[in-house]
């Protein structure tokens, strides 16, 4: 039995998707912990590319049981849409669980989201209405997945909106009928009855049964609730920790954990970013990494931080690293990199919570390499210098990397060690 929880070393995007569908191969049960699901996640279906935001589509296509955990904030039309649309196209072989404790967006919580006219939040997230639904959750009304089936429904919708009222009217908006609400959320509920379980008795029975289970966390640990550079985070648990509350597990059920990391970096949000980039370097990322937004805008990028992969090591435990995107950096005469960084005189070895806008990132120039990387599939595929720049990233982080994206297709990985190889 492995529980393997696979965790993101950054500020999300790393690849957690690619890594969970690889693994699933070879584990039955897929575990969404935390967050409002895994957005645009695409599948092609007959030509058409399908885009899925909650659920995983490939490993459902698969037959992997898919579990939306406890941890999760789920919009359950969202969800019952993409039901509707793996039925559509008769993809769907796998089963779709959601635990009757996830918290549930509703819709007042997505119009606060739109109100609130910035374009995008701390964590780059978009508005719809995870954020509010964390909040309700913290304030001790919210409403979880079990309640759309329950006689109590109107009231928990009602509480919930009296809370948003004053805030909705200051952003200029109306608040919406709180009977039509119930309707349209009881239907889905109905939809959704034959869905709901209890995910911590449900990850047990299969941990008991001896199987492969995997748990994806949400976004990367840069934004974590507790650990990321607070108030820039998103409204919920990011790092590895956060599966055990997340799922309804104890902790040391979790057997193994996986960072993902891209070979650079990448924020979708405000805040500081210690090894940001602009110019030539950024626009190579951006354009080979296909760097952005769904909107359309390009992310923010940096050099690969080395400092802060090994403060991800600390605080999420991993010993082995999925290094990602490093077809990307092909092309690169010489690829710098962050190995520390300098505040008030003083080197530090981790990214300072404290002070990150105001400290120097100190950068080491490592030798690139001009090959496509798109055809590799064993490490020896790679050429030296990539080899180099992966053993760089190796003895600075203090872990190993047993897994390389060199592609954006899946198959485009070169796994030195497969997690279920023992
Ligand atoms: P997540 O948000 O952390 O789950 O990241 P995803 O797994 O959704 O990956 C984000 C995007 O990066 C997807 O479009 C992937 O196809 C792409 N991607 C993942 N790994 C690689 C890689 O090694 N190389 C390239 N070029 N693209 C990759
Ligand atoms: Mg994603």
């Amino acid at each position: 039995m492995t529980a393997i929880v696979v965790v993101g070393a950054q500020w999300g995007d790393e690849g957690k998707g690619s890594l969970s569908d690889v693994l699933s191969y070879d584990a039955k049960l897929l575990v969404q912990y935390g967050g409002g699901g895994n957005p645009a996640q695409t599948i092609a279906v007959e030509g058409n590319r399908l885009v899925f935001d909650v659920l995983p589509p490939e490993p459902m296509r698969r037959g992997s049981t898919c579990l939306l955990a406890q941890g999760m904030a789920i919009d359950p039309k969202l969800l019952v849409e993409e039901l509707a649309l793996l039925d559509e196209h008769g993809i769907s072989k796998g089963e779709a669980l959601v635990c009757r404790r996830a918290h549930a967006i509703l819709p007042h919580h997505i119009l606060v989201d739109e109100l609130r006219h910035e374009e995008e939040g701390a964590s780059g997230a978009r508005r719809r209405g995870i954020g509010p639904a964390y909040a309700d959750k913290l304030a001790r009304r919210g409403v979880q997945i079990g309640d759309l089936s329950s006689d109590k429904l109107g009231d928990k919708v009602a509480a919930s909106l009296a809370g948003w009222t004053t805030i909705i009217e200051s952003l200029g908006g109306t608040a919406p009928d709180v009977g039509a609400m119930t309707e349209q959320l009881r239907a889905f509920g109905d939809r959704l009855a034959k869905h709901m379980t209890d995910g911590s008795v449900h990850v047990a029975a299969a941990l008991e049964r001896g199987e492969h289970v995997i748990i994806e966390a949400p976004f990367g640990t840069m934004v974590d609730i507790d650990m990321g550079a607070y108030p820039y985070v998103i409204a919920a648990t990011t790092v590895a920790g956060g599966a055990a509350p997340g799922v309804g597990l104890p902790p040391t059920a979790v057997t193994r954990v996986i960072g993902v990391a891209k070979a650079y970096s990448t924020r979708p949000g405000r805040g500081p970013m210690g090894s940001e980039v602009t110019g030539d370097l950024a626009k190579h990322l951006i354009d080979k990494g296909q760097e952005f937004t769904q909107d359309g805008r390009p992310r923010r990028v940096g050099m690969l931080d080395l400092a802060g992969l090994r403060f991800a090591r600390r605080i999420n435990g991993f010993e082995e690293l999925y290094l990602t995107k490093l077809d990307v950096l092909s092309g690169l005469a010489e690829i710098p990199v962050c190995v520390g960084y300098e505040l008030d005189g003083q080197d530090l070895d981790e990214p300072p919570i404290h002070g990150l806008s105001r400290a120097t990132p100190k950068v080491e120039m490592r030798p690139g390499w001009t090959e496509s990387l798109e055809g590799c599939r064993v490490p020896d595929d790679l050429p030296e210098k990539a080899r180099d720049f992966v053993r760089f990233v190796e003895e600075q982080v203090g872990a190993e990397i047993t897994m390389v994206g060199v592609g954006p297709d899946r198959a485009a990985t070169i796994v030195k060690k497969s997690p279920f190889a023992f």
